[in-house]
């Protein structure tokens, strides 16, 4: 048995220790994981209800086309119903675009580094990753610009970028998208734009009423708190979206999700409250950054990539021993930052007392 020729390099996906591993392991009674940038104030009460509600036709399978959810979403952005598509996860939505798009020997445009599903999708259909490095952290739209050519057919923005958390400015990103050829799609994936409301952020509903190429890609695993039910979408022109749907799983989005999404959209009170919170969050976390002496990239989502100063790893590894979960830059080629999601007040007081004692256990570089 052969599997196909391009996945032979790729590795198995690694995920984070579970918090009850973490907990065996070390001994400790509380652990507070701060690597996956969830919400730790959970999901909408009303998404909770909606889910126990649909507990009676769990054996039936869900509505393929999510009508009632797309309907809603339609509403909440003032889009037409066929410009939008799920999947079981915006991953999903990610990896239907690949198949959807690219053959061996395309080309496709990114960042490096950036959120690694792109690059992944994109070899296992055999495409050519052309990976533009940040600038400051930043993605840099001339020059990933000055790769697109004929054989390109996608270009991927995360913006706010993971794990950097930096954004392109509206202005920068109508000037690159005014210059890239009708030819090529561009994924702008916004994961975390409900963190922020700065007007210098461009939002994708606005971009992909002026530019038929662009597709904009959110998740209700973020802000909307609802990870595990797997369920993410993605809006754009109606041809784009019906090509995506052409290789679309018949099911692919749950019941579940489904029901828990279409609340979670309707309380956009506790979207508010997330919200909020999350730049007091922020807040504080870069309050007490600058006591210690450390830098950070300008933050727009829910998580600060730090500079530590000293090895990722070695930071890593201490927060862990205190009962901190981090995302050490180790595994992501930052080799002394690290990426912290923003907690609720009482998790955020117990990283920075944690991270202060850890920094002065590992000797700082240089
Ligand atoms: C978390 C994340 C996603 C995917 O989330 P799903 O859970 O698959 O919806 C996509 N893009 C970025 C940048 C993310 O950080």
């Amino acid at each position: 048995m052969q599997p196909k020729q391009t996945i032979i390099h790729l590795p198995v996906y690694q995920p984070g220790k579970p918090i009850e591993a973490v907990k065996r392991e070390l001994g400790l009674s509380e652990v507070i994981k701060l690597a996956s940038n969830e919400n730790p104030f959970g999901c909408s009460p009303k998404a909770k209800e909606a889910i126990v509600a649909e507990l009676e036709t769990a054996s039936l399978y869900p509505d393929g086309g999510a009508v009632e959810l797309t309907s809603a979403l339609a509403g909440h952005f003032g889009v037409q119903p066929n410009q939008i598509i799920f999947g079981a996860g915006s991953d999903d939505v990610i990896l239907m675009i690949a198949r959807a798009y690219l053959v061996q020997g395309d080309e496709t445009v990114m960042a490096t580094h950036t959120f690694p599903q792109y690059k992944h999708n994109c070899e296992i259909e055999g495409a050519v990753s052309i990976e533009v490095p940040l600038k400051d952290g930043k993605h840099d739209l001339p020059a990933m610009l000055a790769r697109i050519n004929d054989r390109t057919k996608i270009v991927w923005i995360c913006n706010p970028n993971n794990p950097t958390g930096t954004v392109v400015s509206r202005q920068e990103l109508n000037d690159f998208l005014k210059q890239v050829p009708a030819h090529v799609l561009v994924v702008l994936d916004e994961a975390y734009i409900e963190y922020s409301e700065s007007p210098e952020l461009p939002n994708g509903i606005d971009v992909i009423a002026e530019y038929d190429n662009v597709i904009t890609l959110r998740t209700f695993s973020k802000i909307y708190g609802l990870a595990s039910l797997r369920i993410g979408y993605g809006i754009g022109h109606p041809d784009v979206i019906h090509a995506i749907n052409q290789v679309r799983e018949p099911f692919n989005t749950n019941r579940f999700a489904q029901a828990a999404a279409k609340a979670a959209v309707e309380d956009q009170q506790f979207i508010a409250f997330c919200r909020e919170q999350n730049a007091q969050g922020i807040a504080y976390l870069t309050g007490e950054f600058n006591r210690l002496g450390l830098d950070y990239y300008p933050a727009y989502g829910n998580f600060i990539m730090v500079d530590v100063k000293r090895p990722a790893k070695d930071v890593f590894d201490g927060l862990l021993r205190k009962g901190l979960i981090v995302r050490g830059g180790h595994a992501l080629d930052f080799p002394t930052k690290i990426r912290v999601t923003v907690g609720s007040e009482t998790q955020n007081a117990k990283f920075i007392s944690a991270l202060e004692q850890v920094l002065g256990e590992v000797a700082a570089n240089g």
